[in-house]
């Protein structure tokens, strides 16, 4: 029997590879290369051009750790914006709170949606049965720029990495759009690469000094995300008010009874002590 891997370039000399038993579908968009493919360990997962977007088994992980962090901040956040998500796992997410009246989902690229919808349900289930999530399918750098000022509480730039449909997303003028578009206690919360291997290093201290010129807190939390590269992965915490840890609102949060499988709130503490190096990383220039 002719063993199939999927294999993803981590660094030039290094690679994570799955085996998998079947390659379920293929595209190509204006945008991107799409692929699905199944496995025994990770489930069904997708590609975009050769990189792991998302796989049925560590997804909780992600799109566990870009929503609650924020609403355990500031439980009074009402209107999402969410950028990229195309595989509705973060739509889902921040669905789950009954006190956020609207979402506005952001993803260039229709097809990710939709083949999601077919071969990811466990992510894609919100996207077509709650009123309150809008899609739009635009570049989301192109949207922030015609927002008008302080219509959202959160943004969540759930993006590919910044080559490709993603680079625009990794801009001075994106994060200045956002903090414009963002109410006085508003939170960004960016995917924000990793401190591991150098490429991906680079682009981490690329993002962070952006954004920090941009909003007076501007940190960054890590989790363990097994399926991208290193598996030591981070989001940036930007705000224009609230302190991730100081106005953390443990009580409140853990009174909503919110099931998780990785999120809690003394992971949420620890989730933003650094390491040593990848502080000394982020005070350099990108
Ligand atoms: N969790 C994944 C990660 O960390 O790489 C990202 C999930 S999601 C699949 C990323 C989405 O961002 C893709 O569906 C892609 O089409 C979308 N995207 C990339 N560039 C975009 C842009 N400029 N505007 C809106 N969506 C974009």
């Amino acid at each position: 029997m002719l063993d199939l891997w999927f294999s993803e370039s981590h660094a030039d000399d290094t690679k994570f590879s799955i085996r998998v038993n079947e390659h379920l579908y293929t595209e190509k968009t204006p945008f991107q290369q799409i692929d699905f493919f199944k496995s025994e360990t990770f489930g069904t997962f997708f590609t975009l051009d050769g990189y792991i977007m998302m796989t049925e088994k560590d997804e909780f992980i992600y799109h566990e750790m870009i929503t609650h962090v924020p609403m355990a901040v500031n439980p009074n956040i009402k209107r999402v914006l969410i950028i990229g998500g195309g595989d509705g796992g973060t739509s889902r997410e921040i669905l789950r709170y009954n006190t956020i009246s609207q979402v506005d989902m952001v993803e260039i690229d229709e097809r990710v949606v939709r083949l999601c919808q077919k071969y990811l349900t466990q992510t894609s289930l919100k996207l077509d049965n709650d009123a309150r999530l809008s899609i739009h399918f635009e570049d989301g750098k192109e949207f922030v720029k015609k927002t008008k000022n302080k219509t959202y509480d959160l943004i969540l730039v759930d993006s590919t990495d910044p080559i490709g449909p993603g680079e625009g997303l990794f801009t001075n003028e994106f994060y200045k759009d956002c903090e414009r578009i963002l109410s006085d206690d508003g939170i960004l919360i960016n995917q924000h690469e990793s401190p591991y291997y150098k490429e991906y290093c680079h682009e981490m201290k690329r993002a962070h000094n952006k954004i920090k010129d941009k909003f007076p807190i501007a940190m960054v939390y890590q989790f363990h995300m097994p399926t991208y590269a290193s598996g030591h992965w981070l989001f940036g915490f930007a705000s224009k008010k609230y302190h991730p840890l100081n106005d953390l609102h443990e009580d409140s949060w853990n009174a909503l009874n919110l099931k998780t499988k990785y999120y809690n709130t003394n992971l949420h503490k620890g989730a933003f002590a650094l390491p040593n190096y990848v502080i000394e990383e982020l005070e350099k220039d990108g």
